[in-house]
């Protein structure tokens, strides 16, 4: 059962989600501080942390930013104003996800089970013999048996283009694997992803062409050209 750390320093908040949460299967944390958060995710890592911004020691920001030091665990905010989001989109701050108060727990309980299944590792990928490997807990992925120095950004967009070879996905569709939202004018910023992307497959196999691009549509990941 995948675990969930709530930190949220609101008990009636943190007691919706674990209702939710727990509704669906999910075991669960609670926490009300960042510091005891991170302390608790370096010790017994959760699968997921759901972190409220607006905490009594540090913010959910920072909590996140230390946290990324050391895990790359996904994070999905709980966020008390729109304007916050902002921050959270511009920030680049490493969220997977982000839901503003009040939200619908059971829409939590939702996303959080997108974001794990986005997260699984599937089986295609894992044999030995493919062009690319995906490795979740590291958050690698080798081509041609030669690691990838990827950003994190690239990485959920390799891994979303992998899952599901010839399928062509939207730029908003691809912002979507990301977590940004595809309304906060990002698109542009999935051509430049993709461009260093290819610059890094170019260096292991100069002349496949993994990633294909499809005009006005989005691009797809094409085994036959790996
Ligand atoms: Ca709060």
């Amino acid at each position: 059962m995948p675990h969930i750390l709530i930190v949220e320093d609101e008990a009636a908040i943190a007691d919706t989600l674990i209702f939710a949460l727990q509704g669906e299967g999910f075991t669960t944390t609670w926490l009300s501080l960042g510091a005891a958060a991170l302390e608790h995710q370096r010790m017994t890592p959760a699968d997921l942390i759901i972190l409220d911004i607006g905490l009594p020691d540090i913010s959910g920001f920072e909590t996140c930013k230390q946290l990324r030091r050391f895990s790359e665990v996904p994070v999905m905010f709980l966020s008390a104003r729109d304007g916050e989001i902002d921050r959270i989109v511009g920030l680049e701050i490493g969220a997977d996800d982000y839901v503003v108060k009040p939200f619908s727990p059971r829409e939590v309980a939702a996303r959080v089970r997108a974001i794990l299944k986005r997260m699984a590792p599937r089986g295609v990928n894992e044999s030995s013999s493919a062009v690319f490997q995906v490795d979740i807990d590291r958050v690698q992925i080798s081509y041609r048996g030669q690691p990838l120095g990827l950003t994190r950004h690239e990485f959920r967009l390799l891994q979303c283009l992998l899952e599901q070879p010839e399928r062509v996905f939207s730029r908003e569709q691809l912002l979507d694997a990301l977590g940004v939202a595809a309304d906060a004018g990002y698109e542009r910023s999935i051509d430049s992803h993709i461009k260093s992307l290819r610059a890094k497959l170019r260096l292991v196999a100069a002349s496949a062409e993994p990633i294909q691009t499809h005009r006005g549509l989005g691009y797809s990941y094409s085994p036959g050209n790996s």
